[in-house]
């Protein structure tokens, strides 16, 4: 977060950071060891097989023509363009060779190993993703449309995947499902050849949005990508000292800071949500394992936030909670978690549900809507979103909301909701 003061306009630097730690541990193990590449790749073909006449014009699918080859320090990819490329931990589609490597000593691994095996055939359905562009385009678009493009080529793949149709991966969980969009914040995609500029691939939210639209929209819509319909949200630095920093409000200045905005939003917006006025929703701070008296708390983060109805107040663990959240995520990451219970107060005090499966989502695209104001308002002055914050904001609903008990919404679910309050603002909660 950026917080410019009223009265004194000194620019304060708040990057967050890039942390990929959760705080909490609940990852699935994975079978470590198999090749999961292959089968993936191949089920990628079948995929592509059947949908790839719908994004060219009927045209028969043809798969890459060079050949498929994993890769390690002392057995190098091959040449691609006529260049020898140095050993590096990605993974890569070579656009004249039409050929797909990947590191099978280093990075494939790593991923299966920390974020599970959907996630590398996420992977390498996304390199596929640019083997199609390469088929059938678009050309000239800049290198942030053609990777969210293969994002959501991928993504596509994914909702067969999700439909029971793939040989390689068969009934997903959900927590698999989570645990990808996890990796989505790790990957570092590099194509083909060396560096290209950092940043050009999009933030965790922008490449989640592109995953999610294949997922719901498939193939066509990916082929629709454009600089000039996509909604990139990347916000940019404003001074360089913002640049250099990659620091976050510090903790008491962002809850407060926090807390105040969300205060001031919901007085202004209520009132048209609602048909009546906001009253000061009170916020307990509380220490870890003492939280306040409340007979039925709405919880968001089992039992260390929550909103009480009977007192209608919100309560947080200051001591454990929301320090955890912010070292190992970033200041957004307590913007998430108060942007969480003020929605539930705002969905309460009009008589919505919020422990239903669809009273969760609305809560989330409600905490999008704040979000969205953040985001779009004047940033001359007041609280503004630095640059990684709507990516803390996934990581931190990657952190706390996901469905444990595998009764109701998924964190990939309550990340979509988000991601709609984000981008449309209030009126996208409301119908
Ligand atoms: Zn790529």
């Amino acid at each position: 977060m950026r917080l410019v003061p009223l009265a004194l306009l000194t620019t304060l630097s708040l990057l967050g950071g890039c942390s990929i730690v959760d705080v909490q541990q609940d990852r699935q193990p994975s079978r470590a060891g198999g090749d999961v590449v292959t089968p993936a790749l191949k089920d990628v073909e079948r995929f592509w097989l059947a949908n790839f006449g719908s994004v060219a014009d009927g045209a028969k699918f043809v798969p890459v023509q060079g050949g498929k080859f994993p890769y390690s320090e002392s057995d190098p990819p091959p040449a691609c363009g006529g260049q020898q490329s140095s050993y590096e931990p990605n993974a890569f589609y070579c656009p004249p060779d039409d050929f797909i490597a990947w590191d099978a000593q280093q990075l494939i691994p790593e991923l299966q190993e920390t974020y599970g095996e959907l996630l590398v055939g996420f992977v390498m359905a996304h390199e596929y993703g640019h083997a199609i562009q390469a088929r059938i385009g678009p050309e000239n678009q800049p290198t942030v449309v053609l990777e969210q493009q293969a994002d959501c080529y991928a993504g596509a793949w994914l909702a067969d995947v999700l439909a029971g149709k793939s040989s390689a991966f068969k009934n997903v969980t959900p927590a698999q499902l989570d645990d990808t969009v996890a990796g989505m914040l790790s990957l570092r995609d590099q194509p083909g050849t060396s560096a290209q500029a950092e940043g050009a691939h999009g933030n965790a939210f922008d490449r989640i949005r592109a995953l999610q639209d294949g997922v719901d929209e498939g193939v066509t819509t990916c082929a629709g990508y454009r600089a000039r319909n996509l909604p990139v949200t990347e916000v940019p630095f404003t001074t360089r000292e913002d640049a250099e920093s990659g620091g976050n409000l510090a903790y008491d200045e962002a809850v407060s800071a926090l807390a105040d905005d969300a205060q001031k939003y919901w007085q202004r917006t209520f009132p048209r949500l609602a048909g009546q006025d906001w009253a000061d929703l009170p916020i307990q701070p509380f220490r870890s394992g003492e939280p306040p008296d409340c007979p039925q708390p709405d919880a968001s983060a089992e039992g260390a936030a929550f909103y009480c109805p009977d007192g209608d107040f919100v309560a947080f663990d200051t001591t454990r909670l929301g320090p955890a959240l912010h070292e190992r995520i970033g200041d957004f990451a307590i913007g998430m978690l108060l942007g969480d219970l003020f929605a539930r107060a705002a969905q309460t005090r009009r008589g919505e549900p919020t422990r239903t499966e669809q009273g969760q989502l609305v809560v989330d695209c409600l905490a999008g809507s704040w979000t969205n104001d953040l985001l779009t308002r004047d940033s001359k002055e007041g609280l503004t979103l630095s640059p990684g914050d709507l990516d803390e904001a996934v990581q931190a609903l990657l952190a706390f909301g996901r469905n444990a008990d595998g009764d109701g919404p998924t964190a990939f679910d309550r990340i979509g909701a988000f991601r709609e309050g984000t981008l449309k603002g209030l009126r996208a909660c409301t119908n």
